[in-house]
């Protein structure tokens, strides 16, 4: 996702939703959405009418913020699951779930998913064993996710260990703390995937 000059907070005020993108900060008090500084600038908090269309566009903006995704890549994730059999909103979810950065971020490894984006593309990060620092590698049943010799392991073993204790790995990741590591058991259901969206209306928006 491009560069953001201000606070990314103007992301989840402009969504009216925590998109958890400061990692711990958004766990306290000192986050905007729980401070109810909803909507970017003096007259953000104000109600506005939205139409059918503005409502379905928010919701992809929301879902594609909550990924840090620049819209191309966005959208050709949503032409892949057009073109997998199931429902195209859930396959778009789970795909997205599976990024090597969301698994990331999901195992604890990184304390959110810029932070998890960022140790991947500096190649601390392998799947199966092998170095890979691409952020958006899709992973599938079976692969094991794991943190490589060398980086600042303090760092991951504090952020592990904080998962651990909120109980925030789910439970289609298997996380061996003590290896730095984590294995996609099986693929995520709908209800396992905490984003707040209504995926159909992202489906809808890009039929048009
Ligand atoms: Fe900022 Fe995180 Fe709260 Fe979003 S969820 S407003 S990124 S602190």
């Amino acid at each position: 996702m491009g560069r953001h000059i201000t606070s990314v907070c103007v992301l989840c005020r402009r969504e009216r939703v925590k998109l958890y993108l400061k990692g711990n900060r958004c766990l306290t008090s000192k986050c905007a959405i729980e401070q109810k500084r909803l909507g970017p600038g003096q007259h953000g908090a104000e109600f506005k009418k939205v139409s059918d269309y503005g409502m379905q566009l928010r919701e992809k903006q929301k879902l594609r913020r909550y990924y840090l995704m620049m819209e191309r890549p966005f959208l050709r994730q949503f032409m892949r699951a057009v073109r997998t059999k199931g429902k195209t909103g859930e396959v778009f979810l789970r795909n997205l779930e599976l990024r090597l950065d969301s698994v990331v971020f999901r195992l604890g490894l990184a304390p959110s998913r810029r932070a998890a984006r960022q140790i991947i593309s500096h190649g601390h990060v392998a799947i199966n064993n092998r170095k890979v620092d691409v952020p958006s590698a899709q992973l599938r049943v079976g692969d094991v996710v794991k943190i490589r010799e060398g980086h600042n392991l303090q760092t991951v073993k504090g952020s592990v260990e904080a998962a651990k204790q909120r109980k925030s790995v789910p439970e289609w990741l298997d996380l061996a703390p003590e290896k730095l590591s984590g294995k996609v058991i099986r693929l995520p259901e709908r209800t396992e995937i905490p984003v707040p969206v209504q995926e159909q209306q992202i489906v809808e928006f890009y039929s048009k």
